[in-house]
């Protein structure tokens, strides 16, 4: 019976088959223990009506082989199609998006010698659950989720990361002096689980501030572990210091499978010229070997890879004044085979512990809290001239009431009734927030049933509403501004 590992492959769009065929070259001359299945996904597979780019069968070799070593693909412009990234990645329950971002100074230039952090990005929450809704003439919504659950794999994900690959470091970024609830969580959690790795070093950065840092002084930080969005646009500054969006792979991680790829697209303005660099997906193939317990060849491959680098045999994306030789795509797989053995004698040489790879990641039990209904935002969409908020207010404070009184309206989050400031613009999209009339008092959903009837009644338009719970006595909505 055959010992070999067996993958599921796919050459992809524009560049994908060459820096794939360039890819796999180097894996067998090095002894992978592998065995490829082959699948078809994205442009073709789009045309022929598939929306997500994947046909059944091919999910079915994914799940089955577990790993997944896939090529760029060109997302179809226009509307009906999927991304298929992103169907890869929730449908698989792949949580974890790493990507690690060094530099090879002196022989890719850049102004950030020193660079050699790991981005660990949430893969599956946040905006990229793709909810949204045009609610009103003006305002268009989307909803960001963040779960507990989510929110702690990741973030275990990262310390288990930092523990079994030697890093000292643990930084979370967030926005949660904006987003106090959703970024909060994240942060709260992240603090949590900081706690039980007292080995490892932890903070925790405003994501703006520390995007500038990564774009100025990328050598401070380690291993950033950060929420979907953000770490989706922080990965690709970090890649871009680094000197080249060719050189990046990434790993997606889940419980049962992991998928494999170039950070870098399909580019189809270089496809077919055979000048592609395909360092992108070869390291993104080392970082599969470990994964499926093989990392000697990882670190053979690893370090002709350094090696080629350091003897300036650079794809064109790359050659600069101090490089050797330029070379095609072929020929540069063919010179990183020539060097398998060899490692770098000025860059790091990579060292990789036989059995290194990641456990399984365990999340917590919490036990339920309490949770009790308080309140409801209807949200209106009302554009009556003037949009006067006062005049919305009145009529809202009129509303015969079963427990529930209007306490106060915002627009845009920004309260305007009561006591709102003549200068707050007013788009058509209300929120009109009712607390129960008796302070601490349990509101149940017959009584924001009638508060709905009464506001119909009025001939007003509701869009949208938003129970408003406590969980353990402790607020689970936010404040307005000016509250
Ligand atoms: P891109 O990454 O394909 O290209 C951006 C620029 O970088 C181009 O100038 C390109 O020539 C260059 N480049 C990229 N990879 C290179 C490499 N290996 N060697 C040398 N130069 C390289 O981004 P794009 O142009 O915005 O997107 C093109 C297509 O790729 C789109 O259809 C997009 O949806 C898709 N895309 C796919 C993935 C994926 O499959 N994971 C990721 C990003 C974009």
């Amino acid at each position: 019976m055959s010992t070999k590992r067996k993958i599921t492959v796919a050459y992809g769009d524009g560049i994908g088959p060459e820096i794939m065929q360039a890819t796999i070259d180097i894996l067998i001359a090095a002894g992978a223990q592998i065995e490829t299945e082959v699948i078809e996904i994205g442009e073709k597979v789009f045309r022929k009506g598939v929306s997500t780019g994947i046909a059944p069968e091919s999910w079915e070799s994914i799940k089955r082989n577990k790993v997944f070593l896939k090529a760029p693909i060109t997302t179809p412009q226009g509307g009906g199609f999927k991304s298929l990234n992103v169907a890869t990645r929730t449908t698989l329950g792949l949580f974890a998006n790493v990507r690690p971002c060094r530099s090879f100074f002196p022989y890719v230039p850049t102004n950030h010698p020193l660079t050699d952090m790991v981005i660990i990005r949430e893969n599956e929450e946040d905006l990229y659950a793709g909810i949204e809704h045009q609610q009103t003439n003006e305002v268009v919504q989307a909803l960001k989720l963040i779960s507990r659950p989510g929110s702690e794999k990741i973030i275990r994900y990262a310390f288990e990361y930092a523990k079994v690959y030697g890093r000292r470091k643990v930084t979370c970024m967030t926005k949660d002096n904006i987003m106090k609830q959703a970024d909060g969580l994240f942060h709260k959690i992240f603090d949590e689980v900081a706690r039980e790795y007292p080995e490892i070093e932890n903070n925790h950065i405003i994501i703006d501030i520390g995007s500038a840092i990564i774009a100025d002084r990328p050598h401070s930080l380690d291993v950033v572990v950060t929420e979907n969005l953000y770490g989706d646009i922080i990965s690709d500054i970090a890649a871009q210091v680094t000197g080249s969006v060719g050189l990046g792979g990434s790993a997606n991680i889940g419980e049962e499978v992991a998928m494999f790829e170039a950070i870098h697209g399909s580019a189809p303005d270089i496809s077919g010229l055979d000048i592609a660099n395909p360092s992108g997906l070869i390291n993104a193939a080392c970082m599969m070997l470990v994964h499926i317990n093989q990392q000697k060849v990882a670190e053979t491959i690893n370090n002709a890879w350094l090696k080629t680098i350091e003897d300036g045999v650079h794809t064109t994306d790359i050659y600069n004044k101090d490089s050797l030789r330029k070379v095609w795509t072929q020929e540069f797989a063919r010179e990183v085979i020539l060097r398998l053995g060899q490692k770098p004698t000025k860059l790091h040489a990579v060292q990789y512990k036989e059995g290194e790879s990641m456990s399984k990641i365990k999340i917590s039990k919490y036990p339920k809290a309490d949770k009790v209904l308080v309140g409801v935002d209807v949200f209106l969409d009302w554009d009556e001239k003037g949009r006067d908020p006062n005049k919305l207010g009145k009529l809202l404070s009129a509303l015969p009431s079963d427990n529930l009184n209007l306490y106060m309206i915002t627009n845009r989050g920004v309260k305007v009734f009561p006591e709102g400031h003549s200068e707050t613009f007013c788009s058509d999209h209300w929120r009109c927030r009712f607390m129960a009339s008796k302070k601490g008092s349990k509101v149940s959903h017959d009584q924001i049933i009638s508060l709905l009837q009464a506001i119909k009644k009025l001939g007003l338009d509701f869009i949208k509403m938003e129970n408003m719970y406590t969980f353990d006595g402790e607020r689970g909505y936010s404040l307005a501004q000016g509250e």
